[in-house]
């Protein structure tokens, strides 16, 4: 059985503990590697080494740190087909999405910091005749970097990279859920040449080697995405030691859907932004607000689409539904699906798991699941699901639609479709989301600040926001 080792100080290193945890192939239901069980020791190797490489590493010129990390891209793109097998049986995803979606983007993540902190630059605020000021913005230290595992390599890649560009070193950990990519992505650092120490992967559960990170004091900036409550533990531990956080967690998006849009584009993205990557995407619009004049209309035509979509072995070119990541996921999404009913909901389509013959026989699939008839305030309308379902809910006004959307405690993402300009404003500025998108879905530029409020997070990810995050300003003041 394959054994995936910690990358620290440039080597693929055994844990310290030579203790190994199971990864499953959820398609499968069954083992089929062995990641380490790494604890606060591999934590204290990786951070010292990365420790060792900082001087050198943050005074390096940029355009030298820039060949290297364009490089690990090249690479990266060259071995487009192996990793986007490696996602798809890691985490249940359809090879088809990993191939077209996360290892295309962990590419363009790695590129896109590689370039910018070429044209990173830093402020000068002349006081009229009497000084000069500068800002120097050096790079933060040995920054701590944790991802999830709904888009693994996607999400990893868009901490580690503009955290590298800065100049900062790196301790990071991907989600013991799906290390493979994280894994191979090290075997991709050594034979780019990056620098011993400058990026070490520690793999292992998050209660014991991700809050080993969070706590090692030599660690000073942690960048986090994943659960709103595991978010609020991290925070818990790295305010009182004054460390830098980013924040990027949960979110329950309102897809609003007004009767003016464009019918055919709203509903071909709405399947999308409802079931894609089974709905494990922290940006899918689990909530619809449809306004009641057409909502009949567009619920008949989104529930025959819906019962369309083939569910299936995730290597199968033609699945769109995959399988959840793990058996314990799926439990909770079935638990999520009882609530529903329990509070009144109607289940339109789907509702149930799905057996999946062949080799998928004791795989993790769910339907992809529709529900009416809910109250905008129920728990289903409320907490984070994360799966394949999503709650339809009829609405007048504008108003409402805005009274509804802002209900949750989360503020990540939303969706407007509308064709009236004047109302796509208005709603954009109503809502208290950090994305936006009108007229579209998980359309990325990636300089544009990514992140969310209230309990979806804290700071912004994403072009400049990314490479401030990972520096620290200093302001130098020169009497003229
Ligand atoms: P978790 O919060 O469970 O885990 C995220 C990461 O944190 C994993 O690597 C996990 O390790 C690690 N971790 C867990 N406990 C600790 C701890 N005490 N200290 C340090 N690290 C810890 O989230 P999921 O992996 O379940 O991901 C799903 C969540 O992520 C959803 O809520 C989703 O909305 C959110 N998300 C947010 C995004 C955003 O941009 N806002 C994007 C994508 C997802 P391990 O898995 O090994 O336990």
């Amino acid at each position: 059985m394959q054994k995936i080792f910690n990358y620290i100080n440039g080597e693929m290193t055994p844990p310290v503990s030579g203790q190994y945890l199971d990864n499953y192939n959820p398609a499968e239901g069954k083992v089929y590697s062995l990641i380490p069980d790494s604890d606060e020791r591999d934590v204290a190797n990786a951070t010292s080494a990365a420790k060792q490489a900082f001087p050198q590493w943050s005074t390096m010129a940029p355009e030298r740190r820039s060949s290297i990390l364009q490089k690990i891209a090249d690479l990266v793109d060259r071995d487009l087909d192996k990793l986007a097998r490696a996602e798809s049986v890691d985490n249940g995803k359809p090879l088809n999405l990993a191939k077209s979606l996360d290892i295309p983007r962990a590419s363009a993540n790695l590129r896109f910091f590689a370039t910018a902190s070429m044209h990173f630059a830093s402020e000068a605020h002349i006081t009229g005749s009497e000084a000069v000021n500068y800002t120097l913005r050096a790079p933060s230290g040995v920054a701590g970097c944790i991802s999830p595992w709904n888009l693994p390599l996607y999400l990893f890649t868009w901490k580690v990279a503009p955290a590298l560009a800065a100049g900062c070193t790196v301790v990071a950990k991907p989600s013991e859920l799906t290390p493979m990519t994280a894994f191979m992505l090290a075997e991709l650092c050594i034979e780019a040449g990056l620098p011993k120490g400058v990026f070490n992967i520690i793999h292992g559960l998050g209660p014991k080697a991700g809050q080993a990170i969070i706590e090692h004091p030599e660690i000073t900036a942690i960048s986090f995405t994943g659960g709103t409550v595991t978010g609020k533990k991290i925070a818990a531990t790295a305010a009182p030691m004054f460390k830098k956080l980013s924040l990027e967690l949960g979110g329950k998006n309102p897809n609003i859907i007004f009767a003016d849009c464009d019918l055919e584009l709203a509903l071909t993205t709405s399947i999308q932004s409802s079931f894609s990557n089974q709905g494990e995407i922290c940006l899918c619009g689990s909530r619809m607000f449809i306004e009641r004049s057409i909502y009949g209309k567009f619920v008949t035509e989104f529930v025959k689409r819906t019962k369309a979509l083939k569910i299936g072995d995730p290597l199968d070119e033609q699945t769109k539904i995959g399988a959840l990541v793990s058996e314990a996921h799926m439990k909770k999404i079935l638990s999520y699906i009882d609530l529903a009913k329990q509070e009144g909901g109607k289940i339109l389509t789907g509702g149930n798991q799905i057996k999946i013959g062949g080799r998928c026989e004791s795989g993790y699939f769910v339907e992809p699941t529709i529900i009416e008839g809910l109250d905008a305030k129920c728990r289903t309308n409320q907490e984070e699901i994360f799966g394949p379902i999503v709650t339809l809910v009829p609405f007048e006004t504008e108003e409402e639609v805005l009274e509804f959307s802002n209900s949750t405690a989360y503020g990540l993402s939303a969706t407007i479709w509308t064709e009236n300009l004047k109302r796509a404003h208005r709603v954009a500025a109503g809502v208290k989301s950090g994305i936006i998108w009108v007229n579209c879905w998980l359309f990325r530029d990636l300089r544009t600040p990514f992140g969310g409020m209230k309990q979806s997070g804290v700071g912004r990810e994403g072009g400049w926001e990314a490479l401030r995050f990972f520096t620290d300003a200093k302001n130098v003041c020169v009497k003229l």
